[in-house]
């Protein structure tokens, strides 16, 4: 009895006194220890609120269903995080894997005639979103450029295609095909990646201009925290959400074994494990189940190239 009258006396944490019922709510943005938050029970529609984050909840991100409440001082208070069906993670300034987006499920490769698309880069691309679980699609972007500059990518787009990835040419200059990529977006949580200049903000400020007005005070934040995994979720018009952040629209390969590779050249698959040497690396060995596959015109030489050229670059800068 006493202990609970003493209790009284004390000042109560705000932050911490919750009221009412637990509401599911989705991740808009993460800012240091608070995040932007959708009410998703709100009948009204869509409302954002800032929340707290809780210190054992603190890999919270942009993309997480969370259930949270309210507390007396009328804000809200993230107090668990739902299982994440993707996880997209990246290296911080001292090379710890940080998440960056969950539940992302659909990854957008940009590539253009210029800056000139490469196979390994495509590749490499691939890999990096086969490796999260996540779908890639391919955009080749500037579809205006004259012909004979769009030429090298004819074999690029065959390539992809037989592989059964989906292409969709657009322009983000004349707007060419925007409607079908805008149909691909619908129901997905999609992420544009890309080498710089390939068309990316072009695309997304068409797409939603919303987030063209705040990736430069993103990056701001992100410059501000020593941190490069600010990235803000957006509801598009025409259905689907849209996570975006100058960090998250360039990734690579920081952390993936050989076998890891392998497994990203998703045709591969059914080969791996077949080789003479549990340990092949499908570079020289003899008895190459990939190797022998290629010889017999079954997998596709190019791509095992491909491979070949990732593993001996990740091996030679001394990983
Ligand atoms: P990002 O670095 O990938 O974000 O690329 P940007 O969106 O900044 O675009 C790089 C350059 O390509 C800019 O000069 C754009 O105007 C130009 N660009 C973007 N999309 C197209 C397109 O569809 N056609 C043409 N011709 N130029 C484009
Ligand atoms: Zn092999």
């Amino acid at each position: 009895q006493k202990r609970r009258i003493d209790s009284k006396h004390r000042p109560p944490k705000a932050a911490e006194t919750l009221t009412g019922q637990a509401k599911s709510g989705l991740v808009m943005a993460r800012f240091g220890k608070q995040a932007d938050v959708m009410d998703m029970d709100n009948p009204e529609g869509r409302a954002t609120l800032r929340c707290h984050i809780r210190a054992n909840l603190q890999d919270v991100v942009t993309g997480d269903r969370i259930t949270w409440q309210q507390t007396e001082g009328g804000k809200g208070v993230i107090v668990s995080v739902s299982p994440r069906d993707t996880l997209m993670s990246r290296p911080d300034n001292r090379g710890q894997l940080r998440p960056v987006a969950a539940n992302v499920t659909q990854i957008a490769i940009v590539i253009a005639p210029e800056p000139r698309a490469h196979q390994n880069l495509v590749d490499r691309y691939l890999v990096a979103v086969e490796h999260f679980r996540i779908s890639p699609i391919l955009v080749i972007n500037k579809c205006d450029f004259a012909a004979e500059d769009q030429a090298h990518l004819t074999t690029l787009i065959a390539l992809y295609t037989t592989l059964q990835y989906p292409v969709y040419e657009v322009s983000a200059k004349l707007g060419v095909n925007l409607e079908t990529l805008l149909a691909a977006l619908n129901h997905q949580s999609t992420v544009f990646v890309g080498q710089s200049g390939v068309g990316k903000s072009s695309l997304v400020n068409l797409i939603c201009p919303a987030a063209e007005a705040t990736v430069g005070d993103l990056s701001q934040i992100a410059k501000g925290r020593h941190t490069t995994t600010a990235a803000a979720l957006y509801h598009l018009d025409t259905g689907g959400n849209l996570i975006d952040s100058p960090g998250i629209r360039e990734f690579g390969l920081w952390h993936l074994e050989p076998y890891q590779i392998a497994d990203g050249f998703t045709e591969f698959r059914p080969y791996l494990g077949q080789c003479k040497f549990r340990n092949c690396l499908h570079l020289d060995e003899p008895g190459c189940a990939l190797i022998e596959a290629c010889d017999n015109s079954v997998l596709i030489p190019s791509r095992l190239y491909s491979y070949q050229q990732i593993v001996r670059d990740l091996q030679s800068t001394g990983r």
